[in-house]
């Protein structure tokens, strides 16, 4: 038997709550069995944990979009029982079970081996917020390389600072020697981003409000966790020919921007999905995120609970009150 947090939904309304399961029930249809040591709970699993956004596709559902752990047993050419693992996305906690358990049985090709320098704490403390943060400047990287940028040739925009990417995202730019300015609803915790290597905090007023279609031209690049009119402000502020790295909604869904910053400054939007990322880009995530990412301020980014918390901390992460990332031990 194992420990787990599961979905259902009868009658009387969405359930979630901590539970025991035999591992004779994990799903039949993945190939290796993991023990798991290290969830986390990022914003989709609090959609999930919550119910408030129907992401969980079937039920009963373990939730936990991310894991890591040591592999038990497998069916998989790729790996073997002793193996250390972790995963993002694939739909796991939402339509296949996931990482807020003790055990999991998933298919061997959403995989990825734990670069041997990370920890499994390590890896969760990232999760697949670190790991979208990641994405994010890896796709500005490459926009800096074909435009032939260098660092620290002008500002570069982090909205929804405080949260999980925003954190990961500012620790990445500053460690790279970008100067960041970091969007954040929380000025109380202006001096923890500044810890994490931003040069200036701004209030997030100041984008989310209705803008003009073109603004006055403040930052060379943008990574985007908010949407909504935060996104088209940001947008409507980056300088001529820079690039925008959008992957999240909490402001919302919507875009309401105009062409004009595409079709007058040149800029580029880069879409960032985390979920169904090719093979070879997420191991060039974790391994760069491996190499790069300073260990101090990952635990300074870093809180840590178990998992009979999770529950609770799945209503405030879509509250936005968490800071940083929250890392589960699952055996805890
Ligand atoms: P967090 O909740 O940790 O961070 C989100 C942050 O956004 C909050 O901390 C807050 O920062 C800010 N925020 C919250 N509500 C609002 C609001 N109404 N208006 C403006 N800003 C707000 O979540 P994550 O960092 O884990 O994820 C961020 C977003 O990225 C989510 O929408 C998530 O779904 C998405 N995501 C997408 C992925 C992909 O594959 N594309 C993968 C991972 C995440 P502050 O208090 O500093 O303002």
């Amino acid at each position: 038997m194992f420990n787990a947090l599961v979905i259902t939904q009868p009658e009387s309304g969405y359930r979630c709550e901590l539970t025991q399961l035999d591992e004779a029930q994990l799903p039949a249809s993945g190939d290796v069995t993991v023990r798991i040591d290290y969830s986390t709970v990022n914003y989709k699993d609090g959609l999930a944990i919550t119910g408030k956004s129907p992401v969980v596709r079937s039920f009963p559902m373990v939730p936990g979009i991310d894991f890591a752990g040591t592999v038990t047993q497998s069916d998989h050419p790729r790996w073997k029982a002793g193996d250390r693992v972790l995963l993002n996305g694939f739909g796991v906690g939402e339509t296949h079970w996931g990482g807020l358990a003790q055990m999991a049985r998933v298919k061997g090709n959403w995989l990825v081996a734990l670069p041997d320098t990370l920890s499994e704490r390590e890896a969760m403390s990232l999760g697949t917020a670190g790991y979208t943060a990641m994405l994010c400047v890896m796709a500005l990287q490459k926009h800096w390389a074909d435009a032939g940028v260098a660092s620290g040739s002008g500002d570069v925009l982090v909205t929804g600072a405080g949260g999980g990417v925003g954190s990961v995202a500012i620790s990445l730019l500053a460690g790279m020697g970008h100067t960041v300015v970091a969007s954040t609803g929380r000025p109380q915790e202006a001096d923890y981003l500044r810890s994490l290597g931003a040069a200036t905090v701004i209030d997030r007023s100041e984008l989310s409000a209705p803008g003009k279609p073109l603004q006055k031209e403040r930052w060379i690049a943008v990574v985007d966790s908010v949407g909504s009119h935060t996104l088209a402000n940001a947008c409507a502020s980056t300088r001529y020919g820079g690039a925008v790295a959008a992957c999240g909604l909490a402001q919302g869904m919507d875009l309401p921007a105009s062409v004009a910053p595409f079709i007058l400054r040149g800029i580029t939007l880069y879409g960032i999905d985390s979920v169904m990322a090719p093979m070879a880009r997420r191991e060039a995530a974790w391994d760069a995120l491996a190499k790069k990412l300073d260990r101090a301020q990952l635990k300074a980014i870093t809180t840590e609970i178990g998992l009979r918390d999770a529950m609770a901390a799945g209503s405030d992460i879509l509250a936005g009150q968490v800071r940083g990332r929250l890392v589960v031990n699952v055996n805890a």
